[in-house]
């Protein structure tokens, strides 16, 4: 229940300006997003990689609805990847279709994600699409056929194990030999398209993870549930599937101690590092998988007002 109404906020432009105006509420969200500008996401990116882990940059934007935003979106992306080249960084990056002007014509997104796609190619570094809710699903599995039949191939996808469709779409592009983060989906979805109980869509995950891990190009296991995480790990080993074939994935902030374990564990880790001025559909997101983060949003926000401090809480006094 609170799942979907902080998943239906995450979409209400009222509760956005509330959220993003709301004194404290980005200060909050750091424990999320890497912080607003470029150079916070390459601080992190830095200190993971110092860590042992590897990195997917994302610049946070989505439901761009005019040119000039969406090539605007683009240029930040490629500061990241020269950022990333001149620092050497284990790092790639993660973008939204709709961040780059897919909702306004397919002609100016082809355009606009071939310049990211150009650099990125020229620096090697790998470019993720991101999937967004199941309306984009087609769409983007159409336009990243599309470039890879113009021969790109610096770039993967992302499947999302709670849609009925996924084991096709999987299938399709394992045949295509292209790379596939598995997640179990973050968006509000109605039972025509998608299981709507969390047992049915980790069956589907555990079943999509060993096509994935069998036939795919070094698929991406995407999630900080430790029964998905054993089960790879197990299915990994029975095969006798070497770690160096596929890496995990968590988001930042999530689940720390486990990105750190499966690196001591010799496992290849990448974590999804957010960062940009557009963050709160993220943020609402993420508090949408798991309620306990509502309460630690609370509990930061009121820590760092006047009431905190007030009461004794704020600015380190505990
Ligand atoms: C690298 C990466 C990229 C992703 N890309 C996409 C994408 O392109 N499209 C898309 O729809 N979704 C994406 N997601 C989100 C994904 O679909 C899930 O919504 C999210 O990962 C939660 O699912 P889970 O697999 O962790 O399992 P869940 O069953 O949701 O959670 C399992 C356990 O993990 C922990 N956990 C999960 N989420 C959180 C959280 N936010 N905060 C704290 N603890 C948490 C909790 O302990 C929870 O009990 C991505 C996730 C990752 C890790």
């Amino acid at each position: 229940m609170l799942r979907e109404i902080l998943l239906h906020l995450s979409q209400s432009s009222t509760a956005r300006t509330l959220v993003t105006h709301a004194p404290f509420a980005s200060t909050a969200a750091r424990r999320f997003v890497a912080g607003e500008r470029v150079e916070d996401g390459i601080r992190a990116a830095r200190e993971l990689n110092q860590q042992g882990l590897a990195v997917s940059l994302d610049y946070l934007g989505e439901s761009v609805r005019n040119r000039e935003a969406a090539r605007a979106a683009a240029d930040v992306v490629l500061r990241v990847l020269d950022r990333i080249a001149e620092e050497k960084l284990d790092a790639n990056v993660s973008i939204k279709l709709t961040q780059m002007g897919q909702d306004i014509d397919e002609a100016f997104l082809h355009e606009n994600v071939g310049r990211i796609l150009d650099r990125a190619a020229a620096a090697d570094i790998f470019v993720r699409f991101d999937m967004e809710g199941s309306a984009y699903t087609q769409r983007t599995l159409d336009f990243f056929r599309r470039l890879w039949s113009e021969g790109r191939r610096n770039i993967g996808v992302v499947i999302q194990a709670y849609l009925y469709r996924s084991e096709a779409d999987i299938r399709a592009l394992v045949e295509l030999h292209a790379r596939v983060r598995l997640c179990k989906g973050a968006y509000q979805e109605p039972p025509s398209v998608a299981f709507p109980e969390k047992r049915r869509v980790d069956e589907n995950y555990v079943r999509l993870m060993r096509i994935l891990l069998t036939e795919g190009n070094y698929p991406a296991i995407a999630t900080h549930d430790e029964a998905m995480i054993r089960a790879t790990r197990d299915f990994a080993a029975e095969k006798g599937i070497p770690t160096s074939a596929f890496e995990f994935q968590m988001l930042y902030g999530v689940r720390r101690d486990l990105q750190q374990q499966l690196v001591k564990n010799g496992y290849r880790v990448r974590v999804y590092v957010p960062f940009g001025e557009a963050w709160y559909p993220y943020l609402m997101r993420r508090l949408a998988e798991r309620p306990a983060n509502v309460l630690f949003m609370a509990n930061a926000v009121l820590r760092e007002s006047p009431l905190g401090a007030l009461l004794g809480r704020g600015n380190g006094r505990r």
